[in-house]
Order: C-alpha cells, then structure tokens, then sequence
C-alpha cells in the first residue's frame, strides 16, 4: 500500500508512505524532508557557508576593534559584532531546524581583511562581505523552510544592510 503523506518542506513534493516506509525523514519541527532533498540539501549547504562567514565576521571584527580602537567606528563595530554573533548562533539554530549539521568550520575572509593596506581597504572590504552574506540569505529564502527559520533570515538579511549602511565611509 502506497499512500501520499505530506510534502516536502524543501522541493514540497509529495512523499509517500509505501507498506510502512515512509521515503522521507521528519524533522524536529514535525516537517517531512524528502529522501532526495535529505541527500543533497541545498539550503543546509547554504547555511552552513553563512555559518562559517559570520564566524569570520566576529574573528574580523574582533581584529578590527583591536587593531583601531577608539575610532569614530568603535560602537558601530561593536554593534556589527554583536549582530555576527546573533546570527552565528540563529544559524546553528535554523541548521538543527532544518535536519542538518552545523559546521565546525571558519571562513577565512579575517586573512583577506588583513592582507588590505588601508583601514578603509579593510571596511571596504567588510562592506562587500556583508553584501555577500545579504545575497546568500536571498538563494536561502528560495527553498521551503520552517516559518521561523524564513523569519529569522529575513531579519538577519536586514541588520546586514544596516551594517553596511553604518560603515559607508
Ligand atoms: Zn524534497
């Protein structure tokens, strides 16, 4: 006996049960993932990269604060900051969520900021890597996801455009 289910969170085609065997798992969040999105689950592979960049984001603006303290940029990197650590954490979530994961990895864009010469090379730099992370969350929101991972990207997306905003120099 073969029977319809649900559909799938990610691609929200139909899984079926066939003689007890459902071809899917089901999340922790009650939601059913497919055999072949649980394969090869894009969004989780999307994740997990900002994972691993707003882990680079917080070691660059740990440098960043060290290297140039007491700048007209000190509260503002300090919020920035704050706002990596959010999402590293938020993101580690949403992996878990999503039947992932998390990576253990760091990205090394903190190598890439100290290889520029100039201060505003290196916030220039920060800026274009948090345009990154804003397009990333947009190839992230084109999957089926859970309500509260879609929300916490949504505001993750926005306090990345504010960021860059506060360090147009
Ligand atoms: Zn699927």
């Amino acid at each position: 006996m073969r029977e319809a289910v649900g559909r799938c969170i990610r691609c929200t085609k139909e899984v079926y049960c066939s003689d007890g065997f459902l071809h899917g798992i089901v999340l922790d969040s009650s939601h059913i993932l497919c055999f072949t999105c649980r394969e090869n689950d894009e969004l989780i592979h999307i994740l997990n990269q900002l994972l691993e960049a707003e882990k680079a984001g917080v070691e660059t603006l740990d440098y960043l604060l060290r290297i140039y303290p007491s700048t007209v940029y000190e509260e503002r990197m300090k919020d920035i900051k704050k706002d990596e650590a959010w999402s590293c954490s938020g993101l580690i979530e949403a992996v878990r969520r999503e039947g992932g994961t998390p990576s253990k990895k760091t990205g090394t864009f903190l190598e890439k900021v100290k290889a520029q010469p100039s201060f505003e090379d290196k916030i220039s730099l920060l800026n274009k890597g948090q345009a990154w992370v804003a397009r990333k969350i947009n190839d992230a929101l084109s999957f089926g996801m859970h309500e509260e991972t879609r929300s916490f990207l949504l505001e993750m997306k926005q306090r990345h455009v504010k960021n860059i905003q506060a360090m147009s120099v």
